[in-house]
């Protein structure tokens, strides 16, 4: 069981939300940001999958209720972040400059310069098997679509090591098995 998170998000303060060409708004860095530095904090409020449906559903009958920014943080546990944070901007990227140190927490993956867009790889935060988006992210590693079973793809796990969230991690390392469809 991971520890609960903070009630709210913590955001490096050189980094600011600006106009992305991968997708609508982004995280920008303002200033170097050397490998291994924490960069964003996710906080809020865990919730099953059940839950988080349940919160899909109300977002969905509700023009007004805000776009709910979510991953997978454990076995049938998501956090849903607090309404309109910049932590909710990061971008995918198929090459990201972010990874997850802990639960809750995106550290510089390299050194990070000026100007560059801050990302991360969703598929590390995603056990959604639905979960299916188009990416064009411009790097040579893009996968054009990215979906909630990545974290199978040997590549990615050689690629990331243990720079997933738990849930992902557990998987990965055969603690924790997804249901299997049977034939
Ligand atoms: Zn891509």
């Amino acid at each position: 069981m991971v520890t609960a998170p903070e009630p709210d998000c913590w955001l490096h303060l050189d980094v600011e939300v600006r106009i992305s060409h991968i997708e609508g708004r982004g995280l920008f860095a303002l200033a170097p940001i050397p490998a291994g530095t924490p960069v964003s904090r996710m906080g809020g409020t865990l919730a099953t999958g059940a839950q988080l449906q349940a919160a899909f559903d109300a977002a969905a009958l509700d023009p007004a209720h805000p776009y709910i920014d979510t991953y997978t943080v454990d076995d049938d546990l998501h956090l849903i972040l607090p309404p309109r944070r910049p932590n909710g901007y990061g971008n995918h990227s198929c090459d990201p400059n972010l990874w997850w140190i802990d639960a809750y927490t995106q550290a510089a993956r390299h050194d990070i310069a000026p100007g560059d867009e801050l990302t991360n790889d969703y598929a590390t935060s995603t056990a959604i098997p639905e979960f299916r988006m188009a990416c064009a992210c411009g790097s040579p590693l893009c996968r054009r679509t990215i979906t909630g079973n990545d974290w199978q793809r040997p590549d990615l796990q050689r690629r990331y090591a243990d720079h997933w969230t738990p849930g992902l991690l557990k998987r990965i390392r055969g603690s924790s098995t997804p249901t299997a469809a049977q034939p």
